[in-house]
C-alpha cells in the first residue's frame, strides 16, 4: 500500500542536519587550533575567490523562535568594542591571505546587520573594502530586520555598496506574531519595499517560517497572498526548527500552540501551491526564486552550491567570515569562531582571531560532501560523471549510503536506476533524510543524543 505524504512526513520526521556544511557543525572539533586555522588560511589558492560574512549579534528584542546567535540590547555602546573586535580579526586574516584573490560575495548578517546606525554601517564597510579586494561586481547583500528601520539606514546600506537585501517577515497574522513576540504591520513592509525598490536594490528576498505557533493553513495562505503582492524576487521559507534544549527561550513558545504534522504538511503545500502558480522555482531545501534568476539557471545547469548562506552560485569560494559565532570555509577546512561575544572579543584582542572549534576535511569528507550537495541541488546524481570526477566506482564507494536509500525508494521519495538517483517531487521534502544516508558521521554518532530539529 503506498502511504500518504502526512504518513511519510510522520515516518521521517527524525532530527537530522540542513547541510549547510559536511560534516556539520556539531562534529567540529575544539583540538582544532589556531595555528590549523592560520595554516589554512596561508594555503595559497589563487584559483579560488573570497566570500566575506561578518556577523552582527546585536537585535533590539528577541523573538521566541529565535535559533541564530545573537544578543538582545537596547545598549548602543555594545557595538563599539565589536566593532572594534571586528576590524582587528579582518586585519589578522588579511594579513594571511593573498591580496589579489577577489572578494565575489560579501554578505551580513546576524542578530541583526541594521541594528548598526548609518555611520557605523559605513564603517563596516570600509573596514572590509580596505582590507579585501571587492570585484565592482559583487553580490553584496544584508539581512533587514523591518522593525526599526529607517530610510537612512537603506540609503547607508545603498551607498555602502549593498545591491541585494534579504527581509524577516516570517508571518503576517496578528495571533502569529504576538505568539513570537515579533508584531511588524503590512504597512511597515511595504514601506520598506518601497524604499529598497526606489533607492534601487536589484534583488530583493523575503524569510518566511512555517510551523510557527498559532500558525494555520488559512492564516498562512493570507501572508502568502500578501507576499506574492510584494513579488520578491527571492523567498526562503524555512520550517521553524523547535530545539528549546539547545536554545533555551523557545520555552516562551507554547508546544500546544506548535501546528502538528498535518497542519505543517497543509502550510508546505500552501507555499508550493501558492509561490508556484505565482512563477516562484522551488529550488530545493526552503528556496524559492523567480524562473529568470540566477539560482534557478545555475540550478539547471548543475553549478548550483550549498553553504552557510544557503543556495549560491559561487562554488569555489573561500568564506571568511568575521564575528562571533561565525563560520569560515576553505577547500578542506572549516572553522567557527568562539560562540560567547564576550570570549569572542577578549580572544580578538589578544591574537586578532577567536578560533573555537574546526575540522580539517578528510579524502571521504569531501567526496560525501560532494554527493550531499549534489542531491540538494541537482535533485538528482550521476553516479559514472560523479565517480569520474573523485576517481571512485560509485556504486562501490557508496554501497552503504545505497543500501540506506532502498528503503526510501520504497517509499518513494527517490528512483535508484543503475546510472543514477533522481529525487521524485514528493521526495523534495525530505531532502535532509536523503542526504543522511550518504552520511558517515551520524552512522557512527551517539544513539539518542539529539544535536538537529526534525526533518519534517
Ligand atoms: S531579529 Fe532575527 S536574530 Fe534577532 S531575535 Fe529576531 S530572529 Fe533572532
Amino acid at each position: 500500500m503506498t502511504s500518504t505524504t502526512l504518513e511519510l512526513l510522520q515516518k521521517y520526521s527524525v532530527p537530522g542536519p540542513r547541510y549547510t556544511s559536511y560534516p556539520t557543525a556539531p562534529y567540529f572539533s575544539t583540538t582544532f587550533s589556531e595555528a590549523d586555522w592560520v595554516d589554512a588560511l596561508s594555503v595559497p589558492a589563487p584559483e579560488r575567490d573570497l566570500s566575506l560574512y561578518a556577523h552582527i549579534p546585536f537585535c533590539d528584542s528577541l523573538c521566541y523562535y529565535c535559533g541564530c546567535n545573537m544578543v538582545a540590547t537596547r545598549d548602543y555602546s555594545k557595538t563599539q568594542p565589536y566593532l572594534a573586535a571586528l576590524e582587528k580579526e579582518m586585519a589578522r586574516t588579511a594579513a594571511l591571505v593573498d591580496p589579489a584573490r577577489v572578494v565575489r560575495q560579501l554578505h551580513w548578517g546576524g542578530g541583526t546587520p541594521t541594528y548598526l546606525n548609518p555611520g557605523d554601517i559605513h564603517r563596516l564597510m570600509e573596514m572590509m573594502r580596505t582590507r579585501f579586494t571587492l570585484a565592482d561586481d559583487a553580490e553584496v547583500s544584508c539581512e533587514v530586520d523591518p522593525r526599526e528601520l529607517t530610510r537612512g539606514h537603506l540609503e547607508a546600506l545603498r551607498t555602502a555598496g549593498f545591491n541585494r537585501l534579504s527581509f524577516g517577515v516570517q508571518d503576517m497574522d496578528p495571533d502569529v506574531q504576538q505568539a513570537v513576540n515579533r508584531v511588524q504591520s503590512e504597512a511597515l513592509i511595504r514601506q520598506v519595499l518601497d524604499w529598497s525598490r526606489e533607492l534601487g536594490f536589484s534583488s530583493i528576498n523575503l524569510d518566511l517560517i512555517v510551523g510557527l505557533p498559532k500558525q494555520t493553513v488559512e492564516s498562512f495562505r493570507r501572508t502568502l497572498e500578501r507576499v506574492v503582492e510584494w513579488a520578491p524576487d527571492r523567498l526562503a521559507v524555512f520550517a521553524y526548527a523547535h530545539v528549546p534544549w539547545l536554545k533555551k527561550h523557545q520555552n516562551l513558545i507554547h508546544e500546544a500552540d506548535l501546528p502538528g504534522s498535518a497542519a505543517r504538511l497543509g502550510l508546505q503545500q500552501a507555499v508550493n501551491e501558492m509561490l508556484g502558480a505565482a512563477g516562484y522555482v522551488n529550488i530545493g531545501l526552503d528556496h524559492f526564486a523567480r524562473a529568470d534568476d540566477e539560482l534557478v539557471r545555475a540550478q539547471q545547469n548543475k553549478t548550483l552550491w550549498r553553504n552557510f548562506q544557503g543556495y549560491t552560485t559561487h562554488k569555489d569560494c573561500d568564506i571568511l567570515a568575521f564575528g562571533v559565532s561565525s563560520i569560515s570555509q576553505t577547500a578542506d577546512v572549516y572553522m567557527q569562531n568562539d560562540k560567547n561575544l564576550r570570549r569572542y572579543e577578549d580572544r580578538v584582542s589578544k591574537t586578532g582571531l577567536a578560533v573555537e572549534r574546526g575540522i580539517k576535511l578528510s579524502r571521504d569528507d569531501r567526496i560525501r560532501r560532494d554527493a550531499i550537495t549534489r542531491v540538494m541541488c541537482d535533485l538528482e546524481l550521476d553516479f559514472a560523471a560523479f565517480g569520474s570526477e573523485w576517481g571512485i566506482a560509485f556504486t562501490d564507494y557508496f554501497a552503504d549510503a545505497l543500501a540506506a536509500l532502498a528503503p526510501l525508494a520504497a517509499d518513494g521519495l527517490l528512483t535508484v536506476g543503475a546510472d543514477r538517483i533522481s529525487v521524485t517531487p514528493t521526495g523534495r521534502l525530505f531532502l535532509r533524510n536523503i542526504g543522511m544516508c550518504f552520511d558517515l558521521y551520524l552512522k557512527e554518532a551517539a544513539a539518542n543524543k539529539p544535536r538537529y530539529s526534525r526533518t519534517a
